[in-house]
């Protein structure tokens, strides 16, 4: 699928995947500096944070150790149902392990406090995030998240991995999606 295709199905380009690039590099650096002396295990919630896992991973100096996880809050709607379903649970134990979870966006926060806690549960020894997009809904709800890309609207957006049912993923840039596609 080329962006030409789907050009009309899209109001803006919110961030540009040369934007996406120098900030991924950016945190990238700050991780390998703050986990200098851990272990650190990435863990990629599925699907969306696929693309910024492939990359963010590779942009670190760090070695590091991998998992995903899939867990559903939308369905193929635009809006949070508020209730988090286990698709995929994580392969390792996490006990006394340093996680990282890796976000493609955090919009009512929901599923990323509800990752946190079960992850708490699990033992991890520490459990951080890294979004790389975040909507201002998220700033109301008690989720700390330590890395952030880029400060969004409150738009629907797709594209380097976010999706609407299952579309626009391969997208290079991120962008809102035209109103009349859902609607
Ligand atoms: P939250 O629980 O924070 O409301 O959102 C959880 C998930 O909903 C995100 O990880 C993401 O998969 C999806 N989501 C939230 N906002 C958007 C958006 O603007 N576009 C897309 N494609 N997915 C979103
Ligand atoms: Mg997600
Ligand atoms: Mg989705």
């Amino acid at each position: 699928m080329r962006a030409a295709d789907v050009s009309s199905d899209l109001t803006e380009v919110l961030v540009t995947e040369e934007e996406i690039r120098a900030k991924l590099d950016e945190i990238a650096a700050q991780v390998d500096a703050d986990y200098a002396d851990e272990d650190l295990l990435l863990v990629g919630v599925l699907k969306g944070a696929v693309m910024v896992m492939a990359d963010f991973s590779r942009a670190l100096t760090k070695h590091i150790t991998m998992d995903w996880m899939a867990v559903s809050s939308y369905g193929a709607g635009t809006k949070s149902s508020g209730v988090v379903q286990i698709r995929k649970d994580l392969d390792t134990d996490i006990l006394g392990k340093h996680v990282l979870i890796v976000e493609d966006i955090i919009d009512s926060g929901l599923t990323l406090s509800w990752l946190l806690e079960n992850f708490a549960a699990r033992g991890a020894a520490s459990v951080e995030v890294f979004a790389l997009l975040r909507k201002p809904e998220a700033a109301k709800v008690e989720v700390h998240c330590k890395y952030v890309g880029f400060d969004i609207p409150t738009e629907f957006v797709v594209g380097y991995g976010l999706d609407y049912a299952e579309k626009y993923r391969n997208l290079r840039d991120v962008a809102v999606l035209a109103p009349h596609v859902y609607s």
